[in-house]
């Protein structure tokens, strides 16, 4: 069963008089596999689920796509009932608040920072970006009082901002990093990607076959990293990638002598979309 609150007031009524343990899934809609990839591992996890439908403007930057970004809670709505026949004795509550002031009746007045972690790589292109994330999932984490959380880890970096979070704040939620789902041919799936033209989506393969020669030069060995980032610093001459690099997947240091795990975090530019991937690799 899908139940659509539109206000906060729905929403705690409902919430109020579960006594169930909550599985939550954050999204800003525009639903793809991706999303529901999530959905279906919590509805595997928990007998109810919520699910936030939510264009956080606080999230945006003054010139960034805010007010073009995909809104389509009908078609959304669809693809969770088709998915939730599967599961027919679970419930989903679908939280798609009318107006952001449902979420933040103050806008001005919170912001949550988590420190260091943010002002890196997509914080540093994007200033104040993981802070909109940080805020909105604090207080959504606040309304749906979960006992999991599941993230994707196609959003790598924010994924260890909450994950941070969380730790600090030593709030009682479990988060749960999801693996990136793509097409056939390897792009990650966004509901950014509709904005590609048919050119624009072909070049956008050189993204996952990029991440996927790096990982082939490492080849899981701490003595190949060096040729690996030679490898790097010649992709690096096309100007389209904001940025390629390799970083310690637990603390996204650049010094990655003797890290166990790294990731490999990439965006490219393609026009005015940014495309983002990544993939993570264990180091013998
Ligand atoms: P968004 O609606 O883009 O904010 O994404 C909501 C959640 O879905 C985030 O946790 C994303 O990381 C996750 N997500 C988005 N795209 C994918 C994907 N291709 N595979 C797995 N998770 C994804």
């Amino acid at each position: 069963m899908v139940t659509l609150v539109r206000t906060t007031q729905e929403l705690n009524d409902i919430r109020s008089k579960e006594t169930r343990p909550v599985g939550f899934v954050p999204t800003m809609g525009n639903l793809h596999q991706g999303h529901i990839s999530l959905l279906e591992r919590a509805l595997t996890e928990y007998e109810v689920v919520y699910f936030s439908i939510f264009v956080n403007p606080k999230q945006f930057g003054p010139n960034e796509d805010f007010n073009r970004y995909p809104r389509t809670l009908e078609q959304d709505i669809n693809l969770i009932e088709e998915l939730t026949k599967r599961f027919p004795k679970k419930e989903v509550v679908v939280y798609s608040p009318k107006d952001p002031q449902e979420v933040f009746p103050e806008s001005k007045n919170q912001n949550v920072s988590v420190l260091g972690l943010s002002t890196m790589l997509e914080g540093k292109i994007r200033p104040g970006h993981f802070d909109g994330v940080a805020t909105v999932v604090y207080r959504l984490f606040e309304l749906m009082k979960p006992t999991s959380a599941y993230f994707g880890l196609k959003d790598f970096q924010q994924y260890l901002v909450i994950r941070q979070m969380v730790k600090d704040l030593q709030m009682p939620i479990k988060i749960v990093g999801m693996p990136i789902i793509r097409e056939a041919e390897g792009l990650a799936l966004s509901s950014r990607n509709q904005y590609l033209s048919p050119e624009q989506k072909s070049t956008s393969l050189l993204i996952s076959r990029t991440l996927k020669e790096i990982t082939k030069t490492i080849n899981n060995k701490r003595a190949n990293l060096s040729q690996a980032q030679t490898f790097i610093s010649t992709l690096l001459k096309d100007p389209n990638w904001n940025y390629l690099e390799m970083r310690d997947a637990e603390t996204l240091s650049e010094d990655i002598s003797h890290s166990k795990q790294i990731t490999i975090l990439a965006v490219y530019q393609m026009g005015t979309t940014r495309l983002l991937d990544n993939t993570q690799v264990e180091i013998e």
